[in-house]
């Protein structure tokens, strides 16, 4: 027979996709020698086994559960369901994977009638006694049974109001007797039967109710967010309860063995005395920072510290540990490697490293690429935040900077962010329904809650920016306003929110780029000496590719000279090219655009130094380029001494029903060869005059779009090397330059190896070998792939992330047979593709030298490409 049940001592850190991750650790902390409260896990297995029999909870597996429970009894000489001394469990979800979404914790099971009494007399603690039960009481109808938590707020309100209290803790023994017997007529109502007070049921039901909440919809949207698989299951916890709720000597807190928003190296969290886990999480009591600790309890206070230490060493990583006092001793609930921010990703990981805990390759691993984004990207204008208009400050719960209108709802951030805005979401405090809301967010405010809230934890998770537990502001979510001072904004009103400080700021404020220095540096150091992939760019300005060596660029890997002419300047000459209506006229309009291209190439060479640079001759889709207004035909018909309707007609020919298929790329060649022999020219001339000027050795890489075959290739580039031979006889000095193309038609890739008789090298264009390969239109095919990918189709779009069974089988077809021809050829990917981690990886295994990608995803690129050599070991 299966075994469904381990004891903590059965169980190690190894065995999490079993024991889910928190009753994995909970096993390795009791193998640790750390006091934790005995228990047992219920095994994911189990949860699979539940949803295989129709959500039913077996015999057999009842029968593990209760003899596991004996066993407790044992270690503690305690018996569930005594009436004088009774053993009370928690039971907790634990699956795999973390995730927020599934049930809460349900404390103090095993109270009824009976029990609280026996609870009372053992610790001599009426009020204590009957807390608990009234918690758990409400704990249980809510969590396990569904019914809402407002209607026991709204007794337990309603006795306060009655008595004239103003906190939890006035309320008596006799107080709280009357509210559970309140509390277990709402649960009749709802459940239409008495309030189980047979233990054993009691903790059935619960059970049941976790692996239930497996496939809550909460759940189940927080696994598609996060790419979690949605068979796994999850595990259950029971735990022998500890009490931080004993009176002044007990308490409870959560704490990371370093800082989770910085990664400091030192103890960050909070506490409460006399309180519940609940308490603190919820964030209704505002907890203390765990130094104060020190002072309330310094034994206490140094035990904790060393044992953190201890944990950390042990997995070697930053713990997020959960700890309750009873009675001056301290037992430890929870451990897990903490969540944090990117910023502190980084320099936790390569602190370790420096501290000799883990090697490079393990620091590389631990940074997500996706998480990488967060910190690339920009923070507040110093100049500019000094003049905005501070309104409130609350906790730094998620660090970054975020504009947007506000949205007090959720739902109404979703359908916000669908229409195109920016959104701040804007809560009292944020619960679990609210994660799709948070995920369109720019930023999240809330007025309650610590840096442990969910608000909190939730957004640096998602590495959002969050400002938390702001009590200057108040928070009307009914009727849409949020109130500081003696003002109001509204839904709609926009606000800046600074994750790093805490601070709220009217309207926009501007933002600039993130300063990538220390460990950063480091970290990309690491990465550079694992990687094997070389990482590019794609710019087409000087200030672009500068920005890419900021970020580690290492070259240019695609300079879409189409670009270079996107401005109100240069169109007009660029539209004369095209629109010439003889070869007289073409001439005129290269030769004006030859100095502008040749300044544009010393530039880029400049910024670039001796790197790499490869230079994408013209792939205009024509429909990008023709005037379409009458007052633009007119200017331009002027300018060309040519009438209205003449160039209409010239404009009017070249009309295309689909311009992404029609003539460009290398097509306008075939037709035009003198605008390649222009931008060669230019190239070259400018390579030349870099090169002397600055005593450079450079190799000007030109690359040839959109070539289809062999035959297209040999007659562009005969063109290409005349004018660059009557270049060098003209300055009567030669430099060495390459030729290739990119593979970016179906057609070239699977005849690689004629093409590569006349490439030197070959860049994968897979914007548009996904576009050809699949027969999708880049420009159309958003409004479709949505439906691909609900009906799991595909499971993302194939613009994103490489469609590697098709698209990558086109691309291993030509590398093949490009190496078959040409052993040494040069092989990169330049479109969009070449920043996108999974994609990079399979970059990696089929052996290309290099990625290009938007400057602002090298770093992204990078990791990726490290990440790649460390898998593939
Ligand atoms: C490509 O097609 O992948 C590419 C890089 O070229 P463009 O996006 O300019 O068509
Ligand atoms: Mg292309």
């Amino acid at each position: 027979m299966k075994k469904y049940v381990y004891s903590f001592q059965e169980g190690t850190k190894d065995m999490k996709s079993l024991l889910g991750g928190k009753g994995a650790n909970l096993a390795e902390m009791t193998n640790l020698g750390l006091s934790v409260p005995p228990g047992f896990t219920i095994t994911t297995e189990a949860c699979i086994e539940f949803y295989n029999q129709n959500k039913e909870i077996s015999d057999e597996l009842m029968e593990e559960i209760k003899k596991n429970v004996t066993l407790v009894e044992q270690q503690l000489g305690k018996k569930f369901a005594d009436k004088d001394q009774p053993l009370l469990f928690s039971v907790r979800s634990g699956a795999v994977i973390s995730m927020p979404g599934m049930m809460d914790t349900i404390l103090n099971l095993g109270l009824n009638d009976e029990t609280v009494v026996g609870l009372a007399k053992s610790t001599d603690n009426e009020r204590f006694a009957y807390d608990s039960y009234r918690r758990f009481i409400q704990m249980f109808s809510d969590v396990a049974m569904g019914i809402s938590k407002s209607r026991f707020d709204y007794v337990l309100d309603g006795k306060k109001e009655e008595k004239g209290y103003k906190e939890d803790p006035e309320l008596t023994a006799e107080d709280l007797k009357d509210i559970i017997e309140k509390y277990k007529m709402i649960y009749l109502e709802e459940m239409k039967e008495e309030f189980p007070q047979d233990p054993m049921k009691q903790l059935y039901l619960a059970v049941k109710a976790v692996f239930s909440s497996w496939n809550n919809a909460r759940a189940i949207t927080y696994r598609n967010l996060n790419g979690i698989a949605h068979d796994l299951g999850t595990a259950v916890n029971v735990q022998s309860m500890v009490f931080g709720n004993m009176g002044n000597d007990s308490g409870t807190g959560v704490a990371f063995s370093r800082n989770p928003a910085d990664g400091t190296n030192k103890i960050f969290g909070e506490f409460l005395m006399n309180a519940q886990g609940e308490d603190v999480v919820a964030g209704i009591r505002t907890p203390k920072s765990i130094d104060e600790l020190k002072t309330v309890m310094p034994a206490i206070y140094d035990e904790f510290i060393s044992s953190a230490k201890k944990l950390e060493q042990h997995y070697r990583d930053m713990q997020d540990i959960e700890f309750t006092i009873q009675n001056e001793k301290l037992f430890f609930l929870q451990t897990r490697n903490g969540k944090r921010t990117a910023k502190a990703a980084i320099n936790v990981a390569v602190d370790l490293v420096e501290e000799g805990l883990i090697t490079k390759e393990e620091a590389v691993m631990r940074i997500e690429p996706a998480q990488l984004d967060n910190i690339l990207h920009p923070n507040f204008d110093e100049k500019e935040l000094k003049k905005a208009v501070r309104i409130a400050k609350g906790l730094p719960a998620s660090p970054g900077a975020a504009s947007g209108k506000v949205y007090f709802y959720a739902e109404d951030v979703v359908a916000a962010k669908e229409r195109g805005e920016q959104c701040i979401l804007v809560r009292q405090e944020t619960s679990p329904e609210d994660i799709e809301g948070m995920n369109s967010a720019e930023g999240i405010l809330t007025a309650r809650g610590g840096m442990t809230s969910h608000a909190a934890v939730v957004a640096r998770g998602m590495g959002k920016c969050c400002v938390a537990g702001c009590q200057e502001i108040r928070v009307d979510e009914e009727s849409k306003v949020l109130k500081y001072a003696d003002k109001e904004i509204h839904e709609g009103d926009v606000i800046s929110l600074n994750g790093s400080t805490g601070e709220v700021y009217l309207g926009d404020v501007k933002k600039v780029n993130a300063e990538l220095t220390g460990n950063f540096k480091k970290l990309m150091g690491y990465i550079d000496e694992i990687k094997r992939l070389g990482v590019r760019t794609n710019a087409d300005t000087p200030r672009d590719a500068k920005t890419a060596i900021d970020f580690g660029a290492e070259g240019i890997g695609l300079c879409r000279t189409e670009h270079m002419f996107f401005n109100e300047d240069r169109i007009p000459k660029v539209r004369r090219m095209i629109l010439a209506k003889t070869a007289e006229m073409r001439q005129k309009a290269l030769d004006e655009l030859l100095p502008l291209q040749r300044e544009d190439f010393i530039g880029i060479y400049e910024v670039m130094e001796q790197r790499a640079v490869t230079v994408r001759l013209l792939d205009p889709p024509l429909h990008e380029f023709l005037p379409t207004t009458k007052e633009d035909i007119q200017e331009l018909a002027d300018s060309m001494g040519i009438t209205f309707d003449e160039l209409r007609d010239v404009v009017n020919s070249l009309h295309e029903v689909n311009p992404m298929l029609g003539h460009r790329g290398c097509r306008l060649a075939v037709t035009y060869p003198e605008i390649y022999r222009m931008q060669a020219r230019a190239i070259i001339e400018a390579a030349l005059e870099v090169s002397s000027k600055k005593d450079y050795d450079l190799v000007p890489e030109i690359m040839v779009p959109l070539i289809g075959s062999e035959k297209e290739l040999k007659f562009v580039k005969s063109h290409i090397v005349d004018e660059i031979e009557k270049v060098f006889a003209e300055k009567g000095k030669t430099i060495k330059y390459l030729i290739g193309t990119m593979i970016e038609i179906p057609r070239a890739a699977i005849t690689a190896d004629e093409i590569a008789r006349e490439a030197e090298f070959f860049s994968f264009g897979t914007n548009d070998l996904t576009q050809m390969g699949f027969g999708f239109s880049r420009d159309d095919a958003g409004k479709f792939l949505g439906e691909y990918e609900a009906n799991e189709i595909l499971e993302v779009s194939p613009f994103e992330a490489i469609d590697q069974d098709g698209i990558g089988k086109l691309m291993k077809i030509a590398v093949k047979l490009g190496k078959e021809t040409r052993p040494d050829i040069h092989l990169g990917i330049c479109g969009e593709h070449g920043g996108e981690p999974s994609s990079v990886e399979f970059c990696h295994s089929i052996g290309l030298d290099y990625v290009s990608c938007s400057p602002y995803r090298v770093p992204i690129a990078k990791l990726a490409a490290a990440q790649a050599v460390v898998k593939s070991k």
